[in-house]
């Protein structure tokens, strides 16, 4: 499958990986948006959110809880903002459900 978070996770392509697990990396963004920005990854490939399966729901589940538990240790102790785009409209450019993970300054109150 010729998607580049498949070949990231299988090792094809370099990234910066801070984590990984039987369910998912973090690497850091290539084009950070923020001070800290990393993106959690699910090893199993699947487009966005509306793509997610019954199984999926604690695949995600345990995503979120595993980025909560990193926060401290990737320096995002001052809070942290997550976002996930599905879409043209949200400017998804990677067709794999991948979930931002922003901080390490004080972001602005706007979403968009
Ligand atoms: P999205 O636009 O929501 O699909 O997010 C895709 C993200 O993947 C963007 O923030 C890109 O900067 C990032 N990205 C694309 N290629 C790479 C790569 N090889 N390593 C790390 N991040 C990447």
């Amino acid at each position: 499958m010729d998607c580049i978070f498949c070949k990231i996770i299988k090792g094809e392509i370099p990234s910066e990986k801070v984590y990984e697990d039987d369910d998912m990396i973090m690497i850091k963004d290539i084009a950070p948006q923020a001070k800290l920005h990393f993106l959690a990854i699910p090893k199993k490939h699947f487009a966005d959110v509306t793509e997610m399966t019954e199984e999926d729901v604690s695949l995600v589940g345990r995503m979120l809880k595993t980025i909560g538990g990193l926060s401290k240790k990737l320096g995002l102790e001052g809070g942290f903002r997550l976002v996930s785009n599905k879409g043209a409209d949200a400017m998804q450019s990677v067709p794999h459900l991948h979930i931002h993970v922003l901080g390490g300054e004080k972001m602005s109150d706007k979403m968009c």
